[in-house]
């Protein structure tokens, strides 16, 4: 590390590949989730120590892994439970607390792309289905066939999932699967700027029209500068109901606590006696990590203040 980098202010980049998994992954499986990982670290790491901002460090991180079919977002979108496939994205930022966000989007390449564009160029923060489409479409945005999203391993776990719902059992938000995959990353740039995306398919078996807590600003996706960015992955409806994110930095706003501990209470002692699976991933401004998970395994991944890039698939 030169002087020059030691006086630089701090930047750093956090992602995740979702949390769950009953069976841990394979391990040919797991190098090839680690190296895509590592693919969208670098990716958002670089732009940052070209002094871009945290939301395009977020968005291009979040880029790589919606295009890996390993991951449940963009390509490798889990189904419906009508074999239909609907994509949620957001993204914020922590300095003027803008943000954008997409919901039940079928044909857009890169879902966390069309909620920038939503953020950016659009005086909303949230769209939804065949309104979001067009006007994603209008705005230049990549579009793709259902082909290009569906993968046969995830049409599979839509199969398991029918044999595991029993008959006449209401399928909604039951049986969801155990192993989730959506993806999300926060980042802090040279100027002191958080930003938090979340991207994903959902849950496999979900009612056609469920919005998780993905696209959700305060549940799935938060960025303050004055306390966090967050990204959640898990299952959604509990994220919602307990407004995770915002909680998380409401918590280091209003009592202090630093990040860790924020993250770890909400995650290990709200969402977990209430029955709420998943995980969190988290950067305050002083560049601080938090990665916080109350399943078996979480897919995720940083490149620290030191420039020192870790990655991992598997549990503590
Ligand atoms: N939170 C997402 C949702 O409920 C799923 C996930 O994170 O795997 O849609």
């Amino acid at each position: 590390m030169t002087s020059m980098n030691l006086l630089a202010a701090p930047i750093a980049i956090v992602v995740h590949g979702g949390a769950g998994s009953a069976q841990l992954p394979q391990p040919a499986r797991e190098e090839a989730q680690r190296q895509v990982l590592e693919r969208a670290l670098k990716a958002g790491h670089g732009l940052l120590a070209q002094g871009a901002s945290a939301v395009d460090a977020v968005e291009a991180a979040i880029v790589v892994m919606e295009d890996s079919p390993l991951f449940n977002a963009g390509r490798g979108s889990v189904f419906t439970a009508e074999g239909t496939i609907e994509m949620d994205a957001s993204i914020m930022e922590g300095a003027g607390r803008s943000a954008g966000a997409v919901g039940g989007v079928t044909t857009v390449k890169n879902p966390i792309r069309a909620a920038r564009a939503v953020m950016d160029r659009s005086p909303h923060v949230m769209m939804v289905g065949r309104g979001a489409e067009a006007w994603a479409q209008r705005n230049g945005l990549e579009m793709a066939p259902l082909e290009y999203f569906r993968t046969p391993e995830r049409l599979r776990e839509l199969e398991e999932w029918k044999a595991r719902t029993r008959p006449g059992k209401s399928r909604s938000g039951g049986g969801v699967s155990d192993h989730w995959g959506t993806v999300g990353a926060v980042a802090l740039d040279r100027n002191g700027t958080l930003a938090a995306g979340t991207s994903t398919g959902g849950m496999t078996g979900k009612l056609p029209g469920r919005l998780g807590d993905s696209p959700i600003i305060g549940a799935g996706t938060f960025a303050d500068n004055r306390a966090c960015a967050i990204s959640c992955t898990g299952h959604g409806e509990f994220f919602i109901r307990h407004g995770v994110a915002s909680d998380i930095a409401a918590r280091m706003r209003y009592l202090q606590q630093p990040l860790k501990q924020a993250a770890r209470v909400v995650v290990q002692e709200v969402l977990l006696p209430a029955g709420g699976r998943g995980a969190v991933i988290g950067l305050d401004a002083k560049g601080n990590i938090a990665v916080e998970f109350n399943t078996p395994a979480m897919a995720r991944g940083s490149i620290d203040c030191d420039g020192k890039l870790t990655t991992s698939v598997l549990g503590r």
